[in-house]
C-alpha cells in the first residue's frame, strides 16, 4: 500500500495561491491539501480539468456569507456573535451542509467543513452540492429560551439565502434537532411557507426521517465493516473505542455493539470513560440527550467505570478506534500509539479528525484506514433521503431507510476502494475517496460551463 505522495507539480501552485488567497485559515489550508495531494494522477488521465481549471474553481467557494447575529441573554443583555454560510460548490445539487456552533467557529474552520462536504456528498451518489455554516455562538450552558432566541435571530438573516433547491442546512457539533426545530420555525414564520425540505435533521413530527438522528454513528460503523470484510475480518468479539459523546458517538457505539464488537472507552472535552465491561449506552444517552449533562457523571453509577479528567481516549488499547469527537484529534503520536496497541481499523465519524502525519502513519502501517469525508457521509446522506421523501411528501419506515443507507455505506466504501485500485493504491481510502468524490463534481463542472 503506498501512502500520501507528494503533491503533483503542477498543483503545487494551485496550492500556494489558495494559501494567499485565504490567510491564516489553517484548517481549510490542510483540508485542501489533502485533497489536492490525491489529483496528480487524475490530471494524467483527465487534461480537460487541467484546461478548465477546475481544481483553482473547486477550491474557490461559489459564495461567502457572513452576518452579524444580535440575541438578548437571559438577564436581558444583548450579546453578538457572527453567523457563516459558505455555499461552496452547487454542481451536482443544491448546497448541503450543516451548521455548527461552537466557540472555536471561523471562518476557516467552515471553509474546510465545506469544502471536504463537496466531496463527501459528491460519494453519496444523491444530487446534493456542498456547503456549511454555523457560528461561534457557544451553547454550553444556556437555556432553552437563550437557544431559541439565538435560533431565531440566525435563522432570521440566514433565511434568505435558503430554499430547498438552493441551500439545505442541517445540524453539526452544537445543532441538534431542538435547533433545528426553533430554525425551521422561524423559516416558516418568515417566510410564510411550510417547506419541509429547506432544513434536514427536523424532527419526526414535523417532516424529519427515521433514521437521520442515527446516521452518521451507524453509516460510519457500516463503513468500518466493509473496511474490515476485505480483510477477512469482522466487529466480532472486537475492543473498539469511540471518542466523542455526541450525536456521532453514541449512534456508533450502538452499532458496534449490534454487530458484536464491545466499545471499552468515550469522552467529552473534559476527559475520558474507561469501562471495561463496555460502555453502557442507555447512561450515555440519558446523561448527554436528555440531562445535557458531562460524561464524568458516568462514574458515579458505573462503579467499575473511571473517568479519567484531561485523558487521552487513544492510550487505551483497541482494534478498532472510530474518532467521532472533531477536527485534529489524532496526531502523530496517538497514531503510532494506536498502531502499537494492535489498532487494525480506523473509521472518522468525525470531519478531519485525523492530523496529516497521523494519517502517514495509519497509511505506512497498511492499517484499514477510512477517511471521514466516506466514513461519515452516512449523515448526509440520509439527510438527501429526508429531502426525497419532504419532496414526495412521504414517510418510510425505519427498516427501509436504515436499509437505503447501509446500502448507500456499501457502495461509497466500494466506489473508493475501486478507485484505489484503479489508481495504484489498492486499499488506500484517502486517494479512493478523493479521487472519486473530485471526478463527479469536476465532469459535471465540465458539463455545466464556465460557472
Ligand atoms: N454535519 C453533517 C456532516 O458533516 C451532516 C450534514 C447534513 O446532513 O447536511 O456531513
Amino acid at each position: 500500500m503506498a501512502a500520501a505522495v507528494r503533491m503533483d507539480e503542477k498543483i503545487e501552485p494551485i496550492f500556494q495561491e489558495v494559501i494567499q488567497r485565504n490567510p491564516g485559515e489553517v484548517e481549510f489550508h490542510q483540508a485542501v491539501r489533502e485533497v489536492l495531494e490525491s489529483l496528480g494522477p487524475v490530471l494524467v488521465k483527465h487534461p480537460e480539468y487541467t484546461h478548465h481549471k477546475i481544481i483553482e474553481r473547486i477550491c474557490e467557494p461559489e459564495r461567502q456569507i457572513i452576518f452579524r447575529v444580535p440575541w438578548q441573554d437571559d438577564k436581558g443583555n444583548v450579546q453578538i456573535n457572527r453567523g457563516f454560510r459558505v455555499e461552496f460548490n452547487s454542481a451536482l445539487g443544491p448546497y448541503k451542509g450543516g451548521l455548527r456552533f461552537h466557540p472555536s467557529v471561523y471562518l476557516g474552520i467552515i471553509k474546510f467543513l465545506g469544502f471536504e462536504q463537496i466531496f463527501k456528498n459528491s460519494l453519496t451518489g444523491m444530487p446534493i452540492g456542498g456547503g456549511k455554516g454555523g457560528s461561534d455562538f457557544d451553547p454550553k450552558g444556556k437555556s432553552d429560551s437563550e437557544i431559541m432566541r439565538f435560533c431565531q435571530s440566525f435563522m432570521t438573516e440566514l433565511y434568505r439565502h435558503l430554499g430547498e433547491y438552493t441551500d439545505v442546512p442541517a445540524g453539526d457539533i452544537g445543532v441538534g434537532g431542538r435547533e433545528i426545530g426553533y430554525m425551521f420555525g422561524q423559516y416558516k414564520r418568515i417566510t410564510n411557507r411550510y417547506e419541509s425540505g429547506v432544513l434536514t435533521g427536523k424532527g419526526l413530527s414535523y417532516g424529519g426521517s427515521l433514521v437521520r438522528t442515527e446516521a452518521t454513528g451507524y453509516g460510519a460503523t457500516f463503513f468500518v465493516n466493509e473496511m474490515l470484510k476485505v480483510r477477512g475480518q469482522s466487529f466480532e468479539g472486537k475492543t473498539c473505542v469511540v471518542s466523542g459523546s455526541g450525536n456521532v458517538a453514541i449512534y456508533t457505539i450502538e452499532k458496534i455493539h449490534q454487530l458484536g464488537g464491545k466499545v471499552v472507552a468515550c469522552s467529552d472535552s473534559n476527559g475520558v470513560i474507561y469501562h471495561e465491561a463496555g460502555i453502557d449506552l442507555e447512561l450515555v444517552q440519558r446523561l448527554k440527550e436528555v440531562e445535557r449533562r458531562r460524561i464524568k457523571d458516568y462514574a458515579t453509577y458505573h462503579k467499575d467505570a473511571k473517568f479519567i479528567e484531561g485523558g487521552n481516549i487513544w492510550e487505551i488499547p483497541c482494534q478498532v478506534a472510530m474518532p467521532s469527537a472533531t477536527q485534529n484529534e489524532i496526531n502523530g503520536r496517538d497514531a503510532k500509539l494506536l498502531v502499537k496497541n494492535g489498532c487494525i481499523a480506523i473509521g472518522e465519524g468525525a470531519n478531519m479528525p485525523t492530523t496529516p502525519e497521523g494519517v502517514k502513519v495509519f497509511l505506512d502501517a497498511g492499517i484499514a484506514y477510512g477517511p471521514g469525508k466516506a466514513a461519515n457521509a452516512g449523515g448526509v446522506a440520509t439527510s438527501a433521503l429526508e429531502m426525497q421523501q419532504n419532496a414526495s411528501r412521504d414517510a418510510w419506515t425505519f427498516e427501509f431507510t436504515e436499509k437505503k443507507l447501509e446500502d448507500i455505506m456499501v457502495n461509497i466504501h466500494q466506489l473508493c476502494y475501486e478507485t484505489s485500485e484503479e489508481y495504484g493504491v489498492p486499499g488506500n481510502y484517502v486517494a479512493g475517496s478523493n479521487i472519486a468524490g473530485f471526478i463527479k463534481v469536476a465532469d459535471a463542472m465540465v458539463a455545466l460551463g464556465l460557472i
